[in-house]
């Protein structure tokens, strides 16, 4: 934890110079730092299908804005049934003549050449995603970036190894393939859904969330520049009813969807009875479980990174914290102690740690969860901070006093909300932190190596972090259990949902 001395109250006087008094949760007075690359918008966007950007047919567009400033950021192309036929039709085209005959070798060059091109363009697309998605720029420069540039280049050098993805058998693409993505982490999900398909020699028509479609199109332009053959990746934009037409064509030999469990169960209801394969990533209620032997303040910053620092807007976020009845009282002093710290505000700042929520929907569905919380008898705290004038931003919320029975502690709130419940033993932790719908990630904090293990054997959760949280490779699976859905994206496990075996 940074030391927090107080600027405003230098008292007394030490070596002739005035001292700093230790304030716990008061803050620096930082001068603003705005990150100012140029993240080059154009006022408008059009569709990217069969490598050329096109005017939708139905010839409406739609905005997106800076959920930080609420200004319009630019207009998209709003895509209706004939363009989503283009596009399948385009992908099609070049999976059978182009892409799907290419050798594997010949693909991966691609693929390098796109997470090279990203790299260049890096601080450009940082500022562009956290623009669109109101995340803070140290998140999206430090990790979503460079993360989707990881992922091209993982799959870049698998393109011409694929006869090791199962061994003894041999692998071949599915055909066309169709994906929809949130808004949480638009160019993350961009590059988790399109590198493992086309590495394996699928094309792929796609739709980024309506929130958030910058960074697809933007992406886009580096297809072009890479040289990418028309038709292997076709970038759709639009409302959820464009993502429906997606995932229901015919031509699509398998349906990839991250969002929520709800839209989750609409899409596969559409798809019962084809034989379309189907990944599904769909929502979270993480448990965060701090054990009295953990290290604690670092399991603060764990906690407060799995919670906070993208607003809660994580689909594996650890909004439950599961703390030992014996450090529970000083474990919850200590956070509210590193939360008095964080500062929320302009996310192009690069000491912001707490930006914008995405936009003003999203807001009030997590407000309409604190009053849930409050009238439900939970006790919620945030920290004293002033919030932007403009803008869609809360404080980081805590609530104590929570039980299991409390819909702040089943329902996804997709927010900077935290609900804390305690535990007495080893086996009260498992049952209370697989006492949820949901099945996505989960986090141990402790310092014995043989509950870790036991921790990690016993919780319904795709991923366990221990003594971290949201850690993240490309040569490491993710995906969920139970309700939060089906198939694996990243590592080997990832390439296999996106081939057949022959
Ligand atoms: P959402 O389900 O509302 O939307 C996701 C995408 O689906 C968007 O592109 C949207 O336009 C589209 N869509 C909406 N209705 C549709 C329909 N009927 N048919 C087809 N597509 C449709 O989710 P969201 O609010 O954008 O994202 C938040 C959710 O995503 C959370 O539940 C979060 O947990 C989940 N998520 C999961 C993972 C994971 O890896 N498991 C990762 C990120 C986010």
């Amino acid at each position: 934890m940074a030391t927090l001395v107080s600027k405003r109250k230098k008292t007394t006087r030490r070596h002739g110079r005035p001292a700093p008094q230790l304030i716990f949760g008061d803050l620096w007075e930082y001068d603003p730092a705005p990150e100012t690359a140029d993240p080059k918008l154009k006022p408008r966007y059009d569709l990217f299908i069969n490598g050329r950007f096109v005017t939708p047919k139905s010839g409406k567009y739609f905005d997106s804005i800076n959920p930080a400033t609420e200004q319009k950021l630019a207009e998209f192309a709003l895509a209706g049934a004939a363009d989503v036929d283009a596009a399948y039709r385009a992908a099609r085209r070049a999976q059978r003549n182009v892409w799907g005959k290419l050798s594997g070798r010949e693909r991966g060059k691609y693929l390098f050449r796109i997470a090279r091109l990203l790299q260049d363009r890096a601080r450009e697309f940082a500022v562009a995603e956290t623009m669109d998605n109101g995340k803070p720029i140290k998140e999206t420069r430090d990790f979503d970036v460079p993360m989707a540039a990881a992922h091209f280049f993982y799959h870049a050098g698998w393109a011409d190894k694929l006869e090791y993805v199962a061994p003894g058998r041999k692998v071949a693409p599915l055909g066309v393939v169709g994906q929809v993505i949130p808004w949480n982490f638009p160019l993350l999900m961009l590059a988790w859904k399109i590198a493992p398909a086309i590495a394996m020699g699928n094309c792929v028509v796609i739709k980024p969330a309506t929130n958030t479609p910058l960074t697809a199109v933007k992406l886009a332009e580096i297809f072009e520049d890479a040289g990418l053959p028309p038709g292997v990746v076709n970038i759709i934009t639009g409302p959820g009813s464009t993502g429906g037409l997606i995932m229901a064509h015919p031509t699509a030999a398998k349906i990839a969807f991250t969002g929520s469990t709800d839209v989750g169960k609409i899409i596969m209801r559409s798809v019962a009875g084809t034989d379309k394969k189907m990944t599904m990533e769909l929502g979270g209620k993480a448990a965060n479980i701090v054990f009295d032997d953990a290290p604690l303040d670092q399991a603060v910053e764990g906690i407060v990174n799995g919670i906070f620092f993208n607003q809660g807007q994580v689909c594996c976020a650890g909004s439950r914290l599961l703390v030992h009845e014996p450090v529970a009282a000083r474990f919850v002093a200590k956070l509210k102690t590193r939360l008095r710290t964080l500062r929320v505000g302009n996310p192009l700042d690069k000491n912001t740690d707490v930006g914008a929520i995405v936009s003003r929907d999203q807001l009030a569905s997590i407000q309409h969860y604190l009053a849930i919380g409050v009238k439900e008898g939970a006790e919620l705290w945030q920290p004293p901070c002033r919030l932007p004038a403009k803008g869609f931003f809360m404080p980081p919320t805590l609530f104590t006093g929570v039980t299991q029975s409390h819909r702040i502690a089943r329902e996804e709130i997709f927010g900077p909300v935290l609900a804390i419940i305690t535990f007495r033993t080893v086996d009260e932790a498992i049952e209370k932190a697989n006492n949820t719908p949901y099945g996505l990630s989960a986090g141990v904090w402790t310092d014995k190596g043989s509950r870790i293990l036991k921790m990690a054997a016993e919780l319904k959760a795709g991923v366990v972090w221990a003594n971290t949280f949201n850690k993240f490779d490309p040569a490491s699976p993710f995906g969920g259990y139970k309700e939060s859905g089906f198939g694996r994206e990243g590592g080997r496990q990832g390439l296999l949902d996106y081939c057949q075996l022959v």
